[in-house]
């Protein structure tokens, strides 16, 4: 039996969170939850996004599924994912993106993987107000961060049989810091003979995703590239509702969508549950239950084929249908 630390989070994180859980349980995976809240409506209650309690379950635990969190603004409380990722250094952000047969999208056959550097970049949260007309924000690219970011890229590439792994950045312009990561990026590729790589400024980058994004494979990135990437390449699949993602550490990993709270449609049953779906299988996968994770994949898989999907992506089932057709559809 595996214990995982569950935070709903806010907005539609309870409606997608709770979709996930019952189809978790539905797969047969010998889990239990351990419930902890955080978030904006937490710190309504507790006066405090994140309590130092949610970590410490996360630690034990070692995993965790994750509902997407508000962070109170104007308050001074660092994101709750910031707090999250940097003290479990969560160093991996890992965002695959496939496409569904039945989902409407850009692309047919999209088959990519977001490794996103997580714990600095322009995340590391320093920000100076010199004055009211003038504000600052400190970028911290570190070698022995980005080696690791590559290198996981490189041996998951390995691992999922992957052909390439692409390097963005915009060291043209950030030549110390951006040139810094590409640097250890090219280093770190000459380990992995059998991988190809190659390198792309993040701009020309976005075009080229939208317009050939065939040509990639594994994109591996500092924070604030891989956060603008991971949004766009979603577009590529059917969007926001379907892109799962995961915060990987040596220790530990909180598994959850890309998306955020969307408090536009929170608490109208309309969200649709796949990216947390999806999060949850990764989750299980991660855990050592492959099975259990596939057997959610390929149940969403024949929603999708059947045309049974949410309304945002054409459908006309609500969240929690949605998941009833999930949960029908692997038995
Ligand atoms: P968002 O992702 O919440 O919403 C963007 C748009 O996508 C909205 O129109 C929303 O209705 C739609 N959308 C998002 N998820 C959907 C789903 N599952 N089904 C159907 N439609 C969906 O982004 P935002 O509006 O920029 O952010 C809202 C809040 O979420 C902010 O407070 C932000 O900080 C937070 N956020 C949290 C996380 C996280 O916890 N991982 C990630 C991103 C944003």
């Amino acid at each position: 039996m595996q214990t995982i630390t569950l935070i709903y989070g806010d907005g539609i994180g309870k409606e997608v969170i709770a979709s996930a859980k019952a189809i978790v349980e539905a797969s047969g995976a010998n889990v239990d939850w351990e419930v902890h809240e955080a978030g904006a409506e937490a710190c309504d209650k507790y006066g405090k996004p994140i309590d130092d309690a949610v970590i410490a379950s996360i630690a034990q635990n070692g995993v965790a599924l994750k509902g997407p969190t508000a962070t109170p603004i104007g308050k001074g409380f660092r994101s709750v994912n910031v707090e999250i990722r940097k003290r479990l250094d969560l160093y991996v952000n890992l965002r695959p993106l496939r496409s569904f047969d039945g989902v409407k999208s850009l692309y047919e056959n999209i088959d990519l993987t977001i490794v996103r550097e997580n714990t600095e970049g322009l995340y590391i949260g320093i920000e100076k107000q010199v004055d009211e007309n003038r504000a600052e924000a400190t970028k911290v690219i570190t070698r022995q961060a980005s080696e690791r970011i590559v290198n996981y890229a490189f041996d998951y590439a390995t691992k999922m049989g992957k052909q390439k792994v692409t390097a963005i950045h915009k060291a043209n312009i950030m030549k110390l810091t951006d040139g810094l990561f590409l640097n250890c990026a090219k280093e770190v590729a000459k380990k992995y003979p059998h991988i190809a790589f190659n390198d792309k400024i993040i701009d020309a980058a976005c075009m080229d995703l939208v317009l050939n994004p065939y040509g990639y494979d594994v994109l591996v990135a500092p924070n604030l590239y891989g956060d603008i990437i991971s949004d766009l390449g979603s577009a590529l699949v059917g969007g926001l509702g379907v892109a799962p993602g995961a915060n990987i550490g040596e220790k530990a990993a909180v598994f959850e969508a890309v998306h955020g709270s969307a408090p536009d449609i929170a608490g109208k049953d309309i969200a649709n549950p796949t990216s947390a779906i999806l999060s949850s299988a990764m989750m299980l996968k991660h855990i050592g239950m492959e099975q259990e994770g596939k057997r959610i994949e390929d149940a969403v898989a024949v929603c999708f084929a059947n045309g049974q999907m949410t309304g945002e992506l054409g459908g006309t089932l609500g969240c929690k249908a949605f998941t009833n057709a999930v949960i029908q559809n692997m038995k």
